[in-house]
């Protein structure tokens, strides 16, 4: 493998050449017209535009990546997450032009692509599930005889579902009808396919997710755990690893689980097994991932294992060079997503210029940004990550709590303070928390405080320069008071 083709854009396509980099391979980045000046551009080799900036014209364009790939000779292809990472046609066209695809085979995408079919594999592997059907629903009595069947709320899910969309939550009967019609028409026009199914919807779950690692040599381990319990609609913001609440034994019950899943369907790399964790340490498959995670540096932290790294020599068809009894946890590590939203109102993208963007220094920070770029509307809002490891989670979160302090970026409303709020909650500290923290503990007015309490900061420090400078100027200098001394 001598060259390869990143078919994303921003912090993970960064992410992804740096690796590249390190192990003496040449890069490729594509871009769209909206990205003509972003840093992945102008990290890598080569660059290749692919067209306007809609994802559809550009990064989501099978032939225009594929002629990319044809025409600067690049010998394989990473397809990062969101995109074309999850689609197992761009996967064997990869294949079909005679390239490598860093990631599972076409078939493994396929079947985990699709909830329902995940589950009807995995089924047979013994791993357990949330409550619920097995089969795509469409008809709204059949619907409400399932939901009377494992009880209310139950939650519907689009079978082709992703990015925490396409899910409502169902509390009685009579809403059954119309949620059913909105989450069908919902998976039908974010993801071409109407095919909605039912689950039992748990109350207070923990999301803890296996990173798993699998050669073509017929090696699969686990990578431990990941708890991203802290979202906001369905989706991660905050993660850390380890889980504050997992002990070895679970760990390694379902560490072996997740195993069983990836080998399930022949799974090939980098992947994730995301389950949910109730109250009574029961857990339930959700989905694989078969793709690298956002949040995949917190396990990166505390295994000292880059994860790129690895997928590339999977690639290239290498074994593993390490047994799952070698792999120890160091630490504890903690990530925060800086998305450009606005904490105040209820997370709505916010839109505008990076007038100011300072980096924290002594933290690990995975962005695509610099100061005096625009946030482009066409893609996900994500700036950065944020990462910051300790030898305790103590120490993982005061220095995220210094790094997110350290961080300066203006223009747009990010989620930097809600970060704060996080990491300073009584909840997140004593690891008491759930999939609902953000319901349940986060005010909005609790971040307007604190922000206001840094302005009366900020201003009566102004006050005070102002006031000195005032003095400055009606009184001499001291400098200027020693040099008419001497003289
Ligand atoms: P992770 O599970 O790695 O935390 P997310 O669920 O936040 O990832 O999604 C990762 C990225 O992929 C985001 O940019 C998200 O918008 C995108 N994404 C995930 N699933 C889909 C999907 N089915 N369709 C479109 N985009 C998706
Ligand atoms: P996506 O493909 O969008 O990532 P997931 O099935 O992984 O969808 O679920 C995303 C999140 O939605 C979970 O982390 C959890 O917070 C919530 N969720 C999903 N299924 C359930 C359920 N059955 N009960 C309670 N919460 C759920
Ligand atoms: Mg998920």
């Amino acid at each position: 493998m001598k060259k390869i083709l990143v078919a994303n854009r921003g912090e993970i396509a960064l992410r992804v050449m740096r690796t590249a980099r390190k192990m003496g391979i040449a890069t490729v980045a594509v871009y769209s017209e909206a990205d003509r000046n972003a840093p992945h551009v102008r990290f890598a080799d080569e660059a290749v535009l692919l067209g306007p900036a809609p994802s559809t014209e550009s990064y989501l364009n099978v032939d225009k990546v594929l002629r990319a790939a044809r025409d600067t000779g690049a010998d394989a292809v990473h397809p990062g997450y969101g995109f074309l990472s999850e689609n197992a046609e761009f996967a064997r066209r990869v294949d079909t032009a005679g390239l490598t695809f860093i990631g599972p085979r076409p078939h493994a995408i396929e079947v985990m692509g699709n909830k329902l079919a995940a589950k009807e594999t995995v089924g047979a592997y013994g791993i357990p599930m949330v409550p619920g059907v097995d089969e795509a629903v469409t008809d709204v009595e059949e619907a409400a005889s399932i939901a009377r069947r494992i009880g209310f709320p139950i939650l519907i899910k689009a079978a082709a579902g992703g990015g925490g969309k396409g899910m409502r939550v169902v509390e009685a009967e009579d809403e059954l009808d119309e949620q059913m019609k909105r989450a069908i028409s919902e998976a039908a026009s974010a993801f071409g396919d109407g095919s909605v199914f039912i689950e039992k919807y748990i109350a207070a779950p923990r999301h803890i997710e296996i990173q798993v690692l699998a050669d073509t040599h017929g090696n699969c381990v686990h990578l431990f755990e990941r708890d991203c319990s802290i979202q906001r609609r369905h989706q991660k913001v905050v993660e850390e690893a380890p889980s504050a609440v997992i002990g070895p034994a679970l760990r390694r019950q379902m560490g072996e689980a997740a195993v069983r899943v990836a080998q399930s369907c022949d799974y090939v790399g980098a992947g994730t097994v995301e389950f949910l964790l109730d109250a009574d340490q029961q857990f339930y498959f959700l989905e694989m991932n078969t793709r690298l995670q956002v949040e995949h540096p917190v396990t990166e932290m505390i295994t000292g294992i880059d994860l790129v790294e690895q997928q590339i020599r999977v690639a290239r068809g290498e074994a593993l060079a390490f047994t799952q009894d070698e792999l120890t946890i160091q630490g504890h590590a903690v990530e925060l997503r800086v998305y450009a939203e606005d904490p105040l109102n209820n997370f709505l993208p916010s839109i505008g210029t990076l007038s100011t963007y300072v980096r924290p220094t002594e933290a690990r920070v995975d962005d695509g940004f610099e100061e005096g770029m625009e946030v482009p509307i066409y893609y996900d809002p994500m700036i950065a990550k944020l990462i910051t490891q300790g030898a305790t989670r103590e120490e993982a979160i005061a220095r995220m709590l210094r790094a997110i302090d350290a961080y300066r970026i203006e223009g747009i409303e990010t989620t930097l303070p809600f970060g704060r709020f996080v990491f300073s909650s009584d909840a997140f500290r004593s690891a008491d928390f759930d999939t609902n923290f953000v319901k349940k503990h986060y005010q909005p007015e609790a971040i307007e405080r604190g922000d206001r309490q840094i302005e009366s900061v900020a201003a009566l420090f102004a006050a005070y320069i102002y006031d000195r400078r005032a003095r400055e100027l009606t009184a001499p200098h001291p400098a200027s008071v020693q040099w008419q001394r001497r003289r």
